[in-house]
């Protein structure tokens, strides 16, 4: 299963914002847009001085970049995406986002049970996750209305999870999911609207990328 294995700091600072790919030190001082608040590569410091107007086309590229970097989605597995969005009905680019927002992976980090998307990315390959009862480790698992989401009862004495149980209580859930925290478990209680993600993305950009 193809994931991008570069450094992940170098992503916020391509788009020149944080994107909270690494938990608790995205907040740190060490986080690594605030130490180097430029784009990366041999030029990126230079490239911050210069004023150019961007091109629509740089626009729409760079709002496709970001989606799939904040849900971590490589090219291929996101134009499928985008496909499946579009023989959808309703918006393509409201779809787009609640596909994505959907993923396994997206709301074991919605609900708590991850610091960060692609941990929670992590927790799902190493088996640490059943989806109604059955063990699930598919990050790119769409859950559906109904479904119960829980760290396997094996996996919840581990260190990780019992640091993330203490920290439960400061993790608001979306209003589409609900919680138990004695159990780890969540239940989807409805597919999230677009209003429900607050990831600020322009999906309408990356469906004009999409359709040049
Ligand atoms: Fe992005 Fe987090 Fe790295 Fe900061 S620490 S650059 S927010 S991934």
């Amino acid at each position: 299963m193809a994931r991008y294995k570069d450094a992940v700091c170098k992503q916020c600072r391509r788009e020149g914002e944080k994107l909270f790919l690494k938990g608790e030190r995205c907040m740190s001082p060490k986080c690594g847009l605030e130490r180097r608040p430029y784009p990366p590569g041999l030029h990126g410091k230079q490239s911050q001085f210069r004023r150019r107007k961007k091109s629509d086309y740089a626009l729409q590229l760079r709002a496709k970049q970001k989606a799939k970097r904040v849900y971590g989605v490589l090219e291929r597995q996101f134009r499928r995406y985008f496909q499946e969005a579009e023989r959808r009905r309703g918006l393509t680019g409201s779809n787009l986002l609640i596909m994505l927002e959907s993923r396994l992976d997206s709301v074991i980090y919605r609900l708590g049970f991850a610091a960060s998307r692609p941990q929670a990315r992590q927790v799902v390959r190493h088996g640490h996750v059943e989806v109604n009862g059955r063990k699930v480790d598919i990050p790119s698992y769409l859950v559906q209305p109904g479904d119960v989401v829980a760290v396997r009862p094996n996996s919840r004495p581990k260190p990780l999870f019992r640091e993330m149980a203490l920290d439960l209580e400061h993790r608001s859930v979306p209003d589409w999911l609900s919680r138990d925290d004695q159990s780890m478990s969540g239940h989807i209680l409805a597919l999230p609207t677009r209003e429900d993600i607050d990831v600020t993305l322009d999906e309408q950009l990356i469906v004009e990328y999409y359709s040049r």
